[in-house]
């Protein structure tokens, strides 16, 4: 398993209260498998995904990322296997916009100690795949919006992380431009990365080998068993 969560609780604290955002989660991500997390707008799905994505941690449960327990470790253990294994893609690209489209797809190679010439070689490359070998001088400000996220998806691949975590990665697109990103998914996913996203649309998660639904903070079929004791009865 890449991803093994139990009895993953959140909450938050606002004021003196405690409020709760996820509730007993238990979900299981094997290697290769491309998942996709739905629900409605405030249901937990980006708090879910930082807690997956190590960029937040939860109030109680059990996180073993790649068999190893994500509690034991440290703030530098936790950035290193983010940063090493984990790619992200977010609703809003979060590119650098001073920075060329080849700059920012180098730049986790930098934090990975690559040297420059093989950091732009490399960039380069992974612009060549997701087909805007012609736009690496540009700024994102003079990209579409399909562009820019096939930037963003560059940048998430350029280390050759195992899981690529994705949260509304086609919400800010037009129906094109996002059937665009789903191809590249399908393309990922057939070379055995790992696919986490997260969406609100049914058609985007359509794409995926397995839907989860979580509703006001509760994971439905989110393990295997549960999922295979629903077909045996049906
Ligand atoms: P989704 O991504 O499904 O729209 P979120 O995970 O962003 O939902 O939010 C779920 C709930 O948690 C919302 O009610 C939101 O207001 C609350 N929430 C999210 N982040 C915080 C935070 N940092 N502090 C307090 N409440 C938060
Ligand atoms: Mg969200």
């Amino acid at each position: 398993m890449v991803i093994e969560l139990h009895d993953i609780c959140k909450s938050y604290l606002q004021g003196k209260e405690q409020v709760p955002v996820l509730h007993h989660i238990d979900l299981d991500v094997a290697e290769g498998e491309y998942l996709a997390i739905m629900g409605p707008s405030g249901s937990g799905k980006s708090t879910l995904m930082n807690i997956i994505g190590l960029l937040d941690q939860q109030t109680s449960g059990s996180y073993f990322f790649d068999g190893r327990d994500m509690t034991q470790c440290s703030d530098n253990q936790l950035s290193d296997i983010r940063n090493q294994k984990i790619g992200f893609v977010f609703q809003n690209f979060n590119l650098l916009p001073r920075q060329s489209v080849l700059e920012n797809v180098a730049l986790p190679l930098l934090y990975a100690g690559v040297r420059k010439k093989d950091r732009l070689v490399r960039a380069r490359e992974m612009l060549e795949r997701v087909g805007l070998a012609e736009r690496v001088q540009f700024r994102p400000t003079q990209l579409s919006g399909g562009q820019k996220q096939r930037v963003a998806i560059a940048r998430a691949m350029v280390s050759h992380p195992r899981l690529l975590l994705a949260d509304e990665p086609t919400g800010a697109l037009d129906t094109r431009s996002g059937e665009q990103i789903m191809e590249l998914f399908h393309q990922l996913h057939a070379e055995g990365v790992t696919i986490v996203m997260i969406t609100h649309e049914p058609e985007i998660a359509g794409h995926a080998e397995r839907v989860v639904t979580i509703r006001d903070g509760r994971l439905e079929n989110g393990s295997f068993s549960e999922t295979e004791q629903e077909g045996e009865t049906s």
